[in-house]
């Protein structure tokens, strides 16, 4: 009988990580399967880029699932926006795209094949449009990531909090299917067209955007007498969430995975999203090396665990046997 029980990180009174200057990844993480659930290509990119290239340089698979294609997306560089044949095959261009990214980060990619459903602008917000991802019934936007979960078999899925990160339908749309994948791919019962039952062991969310990482790169640059990128969007944090008001997102950092030596890699993916990223933007405004020095990892929180967790952690596998760990397991021990 295997033992199955969820920890809630915010409930076990996790205390937050520090600096993690004095811990690095096991050299070699092969055997270990990380599959991250992304919205759009370039998502991928932008939150937990240099993780997954990290894990992926140590050996560990790692898969990232996008779940549309991005065909509503703006184009965001300057350069690109004013030839006006990128405006002909934007879903083509960004598949390209994405074929570079996940070059660059040693990743493996599959695509869900929904339909990119656009941020949706105006007051009233108009309607979303027909088919599009975040209008599809979770069970039919959820069977093709259960699929991918039980052929796969990752034992640590990487995704978005309930916000999406930023509210953006196909993110919070992303965040629900990666749940749900979370719950029902161990279970036979469930989803019986797409594949043998795997369990997977661990949820993280990503919190790329954490205004305390923002903050620290904020007042190193002051201090050094150099422009901060950051400054305006801070103060938009603090207008947000005046003192003493609840915070923004109800999740804590739990685990810090040191990543640096892929910073150079992340940004390398992240630049061959040539429509979505200007190159003298915000993404690019702070040097690497400041960066290794101030904030030398990416954090994310553990949402759910099937393994005991010992927070705060600064490793994905940590609780994880994946070196012993039975190609075969199968979820939902009817003994249980
Ligand atoms: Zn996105």
């Amino acid at each position: 009988m295997r033992c199955q029980y969820v920890t809630s990180a915010q409930e076990s009174g996790a205390t937050q990580p520090t600096g993690s200057a004095q811990h690095q990844l096991d050299s070699d993480c092969t055997g270990l399967r990380i599959l991250a659930v992304h919205a759009h290509p370039d998502d991928e990119s932008s939150k937990g880029a240099a993780s997954m290239a990290a894990y992926a340089r140590r050996g560990a698979r790692v898969m990232v699932v996008s779940c549309t294609g991005g065909e509503r997306g703006s184009i965001l560089n300057p350069g690109v926006e004013e030839n006006r044949r990128s405006h002909w095959d934007l879903a083509g261009l960004r598949h390209r795209e994405m074929a570079g990214a996940r070059e660059a980060l040693g990743v493996e990619h599959r695509w869900l094949g929904f339909m990119d459903s656009g941020l949706p602008e105006g007051d009233p917000l108009p309607p979303l449009p027909w088919g599009c991802f975040a209008k599809t019934p979770l069970e039919r936007a959820a069977a093709p990531l259960v699929r991918i979960v039980r052929e796969f078999r990752p034992h640590v899925i990487l995704a978005y909090d309930e916000n999406g990160g930023y509210p953006h339908p196909d993110h919070i749309m992303a965040h629900k299917v990666a749940v749900e994948a979370w719950e029902a791919a161990g279970d036979p019962r469930r989803y019986i067209a797409e594949g043998d039952a795997w369990e997977p062991l661990k949820l993280y969310y990503d919190r790329a955007f954490d205004v305390a990482r923002f903050k620290a790169l904020h007042e190193a640059l002051e201090t050094r007498g150099m422009h901060s990128p950051f400054a305006e969007r801070i103060a938009r944090f603090a207008e947000s969430e005046p003192e003493g008001a609840p915070p923004v997102s109800r999740h804590q950092t739990t685990t810090r995975i040191p990543c640096a030596d892929c910073f150079d890699v992340r940004d390398q993916a992240l630049k061959s999203h040539v429509s979505q990223v200007d190159p003298d933007g915000f993404f690019f405004a702070v040097s690497n090396d400041l960066q290794r020095e101030i904030w030398p990892y990416e954090d994310y929180v553990l949402a759910a665990s099937r393994v005991e967790a010992n927070l705060p952690e600064y490793d994905f596998a940590e609780g994880i046997d994946y070196r012993q760990t039975p190609e075969t397991r199968r979820g939902n021990d009817q003994t249980a």
